[in-house]
């Protein structure tokens, strides 16, 4: 099908059954059996099976009718797609449509105290008891745990075999007795992250994703999309007045994306940058263009570099290491940022709340922005994902071999 009948069908289809004084679930059903929710999906699971260069087409004709389109977040963006890649028949059938009306929020437990870059040391532990996984251990750093009703967890289910064979993937009902979230407390104020605690909780059989001690190759396919995608990127509802739908729509995001709401600052505001070098009137020190000027060059290569990912996708090309650029142009330019408000501000920058620079603003930039450098992978994990993949280089010597992960030293053992 080409652009301009992937547009007349779905317009077709959208002035006959948009009808914003639905519920958003009973839409988003409605979505989920027409297939124009996602329309790169198989046509047998929800979708229509086109190509991600259509995608857009589709989305604008959401926009022009003022259609909500499927749920966004965690769920959408990391979970339905590694469960329509390695997932069976029956977790496609009873996860994918929840995920996608919304009804189920997700969250990310693959981070532990002991292994975060070297995610695939990880100790938590599952053993089968009859036709459940009993789960004990300790995650962390789980945005928006205490929000969600599942998480995508991995697992070790195999301690005799190398550290990357012998962890399984599982989808884990987060509101059990076996699971205690605790949210910790962040450096800018917000708590919008957790520790995660399983005494043994449990997870039906049923709910392995993939191959029992194959859960590595189906992290990669996570951590592939983590990083060519913006968990964070919340949809915009031009007018919440517009019906039920739309209002419902909007209040779920405005509660799942308060999870959220420092990520722009996390990433520098460099929207903020050039506007307040005028407002300041310091367009003529020297010091000051200069800081802007790598700010403002730095976000164009961003962008072309994010529309070159996006190309890629649409394409039908898997997300490769062109996430790693992204995710590593992305931390520059939150460094930059720093530089510049920092430039700009002076010591106003230390202040917090109403005393500091804009309200504030300035000041949470200045603290968030490290985390940039860190969530989804570490700038020197990217590098050297970079170095094996891209440029070939020799892989990282690593200290574990081809020996039982049993007998690996660990960060914790
Ligand atoms: C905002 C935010 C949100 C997050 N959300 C989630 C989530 O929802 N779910 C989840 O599971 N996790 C989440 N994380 C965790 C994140 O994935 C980890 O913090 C990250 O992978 C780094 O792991 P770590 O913190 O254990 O650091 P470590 O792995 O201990 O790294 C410490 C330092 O050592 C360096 N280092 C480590 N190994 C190497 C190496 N081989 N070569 C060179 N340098 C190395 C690192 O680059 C880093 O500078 C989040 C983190 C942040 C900041």
């Amino acid at each position: 099908m080409d652009q301009d009948a992937v547009r007349s069908e779905v317009r077709a289809w959208l002035e006959e059954n948009w009808d914003p004084d639905l519920g958003v679930f009973e839409w988003r059903n409605k979505l989920a059996e027409s297939g124009w929710g996602c329309v790169t999906w198989p046509a047998e699971w929800y979708g229509r099976g086109m190509a991600g260069s259509l995608e857009a087409v589709v989305r604008e004709e959401f926009n022009r009718i003022g259609a909500v389109g499927v749920a966004a977040g965690v769920g959408m963006s990391l979970a339905a797609p590694t469960i329509l890649s390695h997932g069976s028949d029956d977790v496609k059938g009873r996860f994918l449509r929840p995920t996608l009306t919304g009804e189920v929020k997700w969250c990310q437990l693959f981070s532990e105290p002991g292994s975060g870059s070297d995610l695939a040391g990880l100790t938590t532990k599952a053993e089968l008891d009859g036709d459940e996984w009993v789960i004990s251990g300790q995650k962390v750093w789980n945005s928006g745990a205490h929000k969600a009703a599942f998480g995508i967890l991995l697992a070790r289910t195999n301690w005799d075999v190398p550290k990357h064979k012998g962890i399984s993937y599982f989808a884990i009902d987060m509101r059990q007795p076996g699971i205690e979230v605790r949210p910790l407390r962040q450096a800018n104020g917000y708590s919008t992250f957790n520790e995660v605690f399983m005494d043994e909780a449990r997870v039906p059989a049923a709910n392995l994703i993939g191959q029992r001690d194959n859960g590595w190759a189906i992290a990669l396919t996570t951590l592939a999309h983590e990083r060519g995608a913006n968990t964070a990127r919340r949809p915009k509802f031009r007018n919440v007045d517009a019906g039920r739908c739309v209002a419902e729509a909007a209040r779920e995001s405005q509660e799942y994306f308060a999870t959220y709401a420092w990520y722009p600052q996390r990433a520098g505001r460099p929207d903020l940058v050039s506007p307040q070098v005028h407002a300041t009137g310091q367009q003529d020190d020297p010091v000051v263009r200069q800081v802007a000027m790598q700010v403002v060059t730095q976000d164009h290569l961003n962008r072309w570099t994010v529309q070159r990912t996006v190309a890629a996708r649409k394409a039908g090309r898997p997300p490769g290491p062109e996430g790693s650029l992204a995710k590593l142009n992305g931390s520059l330019m939150a460094r930059l940022c720093n530089r510049a408000h920092s430039e700009i501000v002076g010591p106003a920058g230390m202040l917090l709340g109403a005393d500091g620079a804009q309200n504030g603003m300035v000041n949470e930039v200045l603290i968030s922005t490290p985390a940039m450098s860190i969530a989804g992978g570490t700038d020197e994990i990217q590098h050297n994902i970079i170095g094996e993949r891209v440029l070939g280089l020799p892989k990282e010597p690593g200290n574990d071999g081809d020996q039982p992960f049993r007998d690996v030293k660990t960060n914790l053992r």
